[in-house]
């Protein structure tokens, strides 16, 4: 299945359509969905439009463009970008311009790639729901009653209203793949250490990872291909020789060994169950074979990921005290008056509930027994997880375990929101790459995804395996979605 990125680098190449004009159909398209789902925080429109001005110029002068020149894409707001607000949907970071770009945007503005505007999400990355915004929810282009996910919810909002041809998101704990499912498009987390993470505003740095949200497979790969880079100014960045996924794309899946991890399955909504089983079912015509797992230590992901995370929250956002960026408070007597009363005021709930509980687990006394304890069995879920390598190529497991969530539905109980983490903390707590693809629709007309996980560097093996499907399903199960979906119509 052709992406869209290919078939616009083709309309652009062809002059059917000039980088003007194809910036300005998604400016007008996005000023009039925007305001029914909120995808879009800020948007740098003019500086778009200049953009496309000069690819243009590449091509009145005779020039060829290479494949992401003039693609208009959306950028999460936790990832800084130059001279243009990065708030983390915080009040703490309000006003806040950074004075350099991430390493990602910068390699895509370097490849000519478009930015409309920063996506909204979950205050500093913390939820599920994209709720927790200082700028307010998202809402889910399928059905705006319903949540897009989140964090990532407006990236995974704009990519499915078609705002954006692709979005950079991040994913600590499923902050890409969650809103992948749903809003019915592609979520990739990379493996941890492929993608540099400077200039991504830091949640939970050992589980924080950019990646990649796109309406298809091919848009995926080739948006991954161009930030899968060595950075020598992200310490974790693995210097590992990389192989583009793109290349890999349509090799033929026969033979590829696939574990279910049936765990995962036991909690499922039951048409999310259907959607996942048709789909195995489809992998065994394409002649993968398939075989169930289990991993004993599984049961313990979901709160070593919550104890890890807050953890390393609360030592993250110990920066945040009113001196040197963002908010200040304007009343205040003496130096710890003037901190305290900064975070007091500019903290969501949310963001305060997790610096807490971290500054809790790695207190004296409870240190052993919480952060230490969670430290040691992350060990153990991963050296069990990765065994699984040995013998499989791939492993399916469901995203979530049902579709989006009703806008509020977890308004006074936090830990049921934790709990719906339970399929994609996984791959964090692994540094593992994983992938969600749409795989069908519940009765409701809502997405439902399916997760794919590799092995460490392996996303052209997922992405592969994603392709395979897709190239059979997508035209059978693709739904336009309620609001937008299609400004170009291709
Ligand atoms: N929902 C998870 C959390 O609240 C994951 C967030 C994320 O990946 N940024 O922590």
């Amino acid at each position: 299945m052709q992406g869209k990125i290919v078939k616009i680098n083709k309309m652009l190449n062809r002059k059917e359509i000039s980088a003007v004009e194809l910036i300005n159909m998604y400016i007008e398209y996005a000023k009039k969905i925007n305001s029914d789902i909120n995808a879009y925080i800020a948007t740098v429109y003019e500086k778009a439009v200049t953009c496309a001005q000069k690819i243009d110029d590449i091509i009145t002068n005779g020039g060829e463009l290479s494949i992401l020149e003039g693609i208009p894409m959306s950028i999460k707001d936790c990832i800084c970008t130059k001279d243009i607000n990065t708030t983390c949907c915080s009040k703490m970071l309000s006003g806040y311009k950074p004075i350099f770009d991430a390493f990602a945007v910068e390699k895509l503005q370097n490849s000519n790639a478009i930015m409309l505007g920063k996506t909204n999400m979950d205050e500093f990355a913390m939820g599920s729901t994209c709720e927790t915004s200082c700028y307010g929810p998202t809402k889910n282009p399928y059905n705006t009653d319903c949540v897009p996910g989140g964090s990532s919810g407006g990236a995974a909002a704009s990519v499915a209203s078609d705002i954006a041809v692709f979005g950079l998101g991040t994913d600590t704990g499923g902050s890409v793949r969650q809103p992948a499912s749903f809003c019915g498009c592609v979520g990739l987390k990379p493996t941890y250490g492929a993608i540099s993470r400077y200039g991504l505003i830091a949640y939970a740095s050992s589980f924080d990872q950019i990646g990649v949200l796109a309406q298809r497979v091919e848009d995926t790969a080739i948006v991954f291909d161009a930030i899968n880079l060595y950075d020598y100014r992200d310490a974790t960045c693995s210097n590992i020789a990389r192989t583009p996924a793109s290349d890999n794309l349509k090799k033929d899946i026969g033979g590829l060994k696939i574990g279910v991890l049936t765990d995962l399955f036991k909690n499922l909504n039951s048409q999310t169950d259907i959607c996942i089983n048709d789909a195995l079912k489809i992998y065994e015509d394409l002649g993968a074979e398939i075989s169930d797992v289990q991993v004993s230590s599984l049961e313990f992901a979901l709160p070593v990921y919550y104890i890890l995370a807050c953890a390393e929250a609360s030592s993250n956002l110990s920066r945040y005290d009113g001196i040197r960026y963002g908010y200040r408070t304007e009343n205040f007597e003496n130096i710890e008056e003037m901190i305290c009363k900064t975070r007091s005021e500019a903290f969501g709930d949310e963001v305060k509930r997790r610096i807490i509980l971290g500054n809790y687990v790695l207190s004296s006394g409870y240190s052993d027994e919480y952060y230490k304890k969670a430290e040691k069995m992350r060990s153990v879920i991963m050296s069990d997880f990765i065994k699984l390598f040995d013998d499989f190529d791939i492993i399916i497991a469901p995203t979530t375990a049902s579709s989006a969530f009703k806008l509020g539905e977890f308004e006074n109980d936090p830990v049921s929101m934790y709990l719906t983490d339970q399929c994609t903390v996984i791959a964090n707590i692994c540094g593992l790459p994983a992938v969600s693809i749409p795989c069908g629709y519940d009765s409701n007309n809502m997405p439902v995804g399916m997760q794919i996980i590799g092995n460490r560097f392996s996303e052209n093996v997922i992405l592969n395996a994603a392709y395979a499907f897709e190239n059979v399903q997508y035209k059978n199960i693709y739904r336009k979605p309620q609001v937008g979906g299609d400004c170009l119509g291709i």
